[in-house]
């Protein structure tokens, strides 16, 4: 337990300047506020700080635009990238009047998830180890590019081994196209880059058990500890915030972008996921890969609920150019303890308290908050409503023949599909009133005008398709 009195005892100790005030926008960008300490007393731990929340996309209309950040005490942690000393805490938002947390707020969202399970009896844990990957870049600044978006759209004009690996002259010592997994240096050329995030990372709390290189040229991935659900999302914020700020610091750029170079590995986030009660796990049992029956029915909700879903876990136009065969992500909504091309994986482990569910569809452009709450709530909707997920597909899902293929669902082909499920498929995530139903219709608003924003938008592969008939 971490109380205001022992911040501001820190503040004290450490001549700490100002203390960094963090939320989380529905689209899952961090945001701050910076407060001078001299403001920063035991009356702002409690009532928390005023601001005005009418121009964060997605929240509330301009005559009804303020809001409380209320810290959470337990999240408090230095941030090691200001030139003066600086404690950053994670706020949950709540309404002003009412003093309730905020319908639209991610955070909330994820804390009244947490708690709809625990009142449930289903269990009392959450835990959630989310495997972020990413691609870190070469600072180059492209020219203007004629849509405005501030970025060189098509990747293809890349060279073809972009990224940190990416030299002029003798070409030799880098990663060809899915050859990044994972060949020691000088193959490997971003080593201190990731030790230096772990260090960091570990300064800030946030316990990283080893790094990588990851498949595609130029991508990596650290592997973050497995921890409770709304904890973790706070970290996985953490993460690529240091992600992107080491990156930056070494001259380079990271993204999560889920497809950012096509024909070689798109970036994922697999999350891993299970419930604990009385310090047992209950997705341990005899059924099959020693899993319980209670955690193949979490697996139907989550195959159940998935288009919909996808909305959550996979909020990106770009998402969609991830989930195709043949690049260890998955299309077909199935579950297997052998093979990575289903969408729901069960990690090899004898251990009862090892027995988890890798769910493999989702990736890092997700609010981390809303992703992993709606996936805690479609697998604790097939506990309840007792959805048999079906037999487990053992064989490689990319081969299997055209006759086998046609019954398996999959996952959402596009973003407006995702979000067309989520209009028709909600319900699961409204009970209990863990999420609002005005914050569902809010969020379709708001990824809808992404959809159109990039379906307007000539592409420059259209160029090369179309331009000379
Ligand atoms: N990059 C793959 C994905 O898109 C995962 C690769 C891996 O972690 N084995 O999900
Ligand atoms: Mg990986
Ligand atoms: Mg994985």
């Amino acid at each position: 337990m971490t109380t205001a009195s022992d911040i501001l005892k820190q503040i004290k100790d450490n001549d700490v300047k100002f203390v960094d005030i963090r939320f989380t926008d529905p689209r899952g960008k961090m945001q701050h506020v910076t407060m001078d300490v001299a403001v920063v007393d035991e009356d702002m731990f409690a009532d928390g700080i005023m601001f005005d929340g009418s121009s964060i996309a997605g929240w509330k209309a301009i005559n009804e635009s303020d809001m409380v950040l209320m810290p959470d005490t337990e999240t408090v942690h230095t941030d090691p990238f200001f030139a003066q000393s600086t404690l950053a805490i994670m706020c949950d938002v709540l309404d002003p009047i009412t003093g309730e947390p905020y319908d639209r707020d991610p955070r909330s969202t994820s804390k009244k998830a947490e708690a709809y399970v625990n009142a449930s009896g289903i269990g009392d844990t959450i835990y959630v180890g989310p495997e972020a990957e990413f691609f870190v870049f070469d600072d180059v600044r492209f020219s203007v590019d004629p849509y405005d978006t501030g970025f060189k759209l098509d990747s293809s004009e890349l060279p073809s081994n972009t990224g940190s690996e990416y030299e002029v002259g003798n070409l030799g010592h880098r990663p060809r196209t899915k050859g990044g997994y994972f060949p020691v240096p000088p193959v490997d050329s971003a080593q201190d880059m990731r030790s230096e995030m772990l260090t960091v990372m570990a300064e800030m709390g946030v316990t990283v058990e080893k790094h990588h290189h990851e498949v595609a040229a130029a991508q990596h991935e650290l592997g973050l500890m497995f921890d409770t659900m709304t904890r973790n999302a706070d970290k996985m914020q953490i993460y690529k915030y240091v992600v992107h700020q080491v990156a930056n610091a070494y001259g380079k750029t990271a993204t999560f972008m889920p497809k950012p170079v096509y024909g070689d590995n798109g970036t994922g986030m697999h999350v891993h996921q299970s419930i604990w009660k009385d310090g047992k796990p209950t997705f341990a049992g005899d059924e099959y890969a020693g899993l319980s029956e209670s955690c193949l029915y979490y697996i139907g909700g989550i195959i159940k609920h998935a288009k919909a879903l996808n909305a959550f876990t996979n909020p990106s136009t770009n998402s969609y150019k991830r989930l195709i065969p043949g690049f260890e992500a998955p299309v077909l909504l199935a579950y297997s303890a052998r093979n990575r091309s289903a969408s729901c994986r069960i990690p090899f482990g004898n251990s009862p308290k090892s027995k988890r569910v890798e769910v493999r569809f989702p990736d890092p452009t997700a609010n981390p908050y809303l992703a992993f709450s709606a996936m805690l709530m479609a697998g604790v909707d097939g506990i309840k409503n007792k959805i048999h997920p079906g037999d487990a597909m053992d064989k490689d899902l990319y081969d299997l023949p055209p006759e086998e293929l046609k019954d398996i669902p999959t996952v959402s082909a596009s973003l407006r599909e995702a979000l067309a499920a989520l209009e028709a498929d909600y319900e699961f995530l409204t009970a209990g009133g863990v999420f609002l139903q005005d914050q569902i219709e809010a969020y379709i608003d708001l990824k809808m005008e992404e959809v159109i924003r990039f379906e307007h938008t000539p592409h420059p592969v259209e160029f090369d398709m179309y331009y000379s008939y």
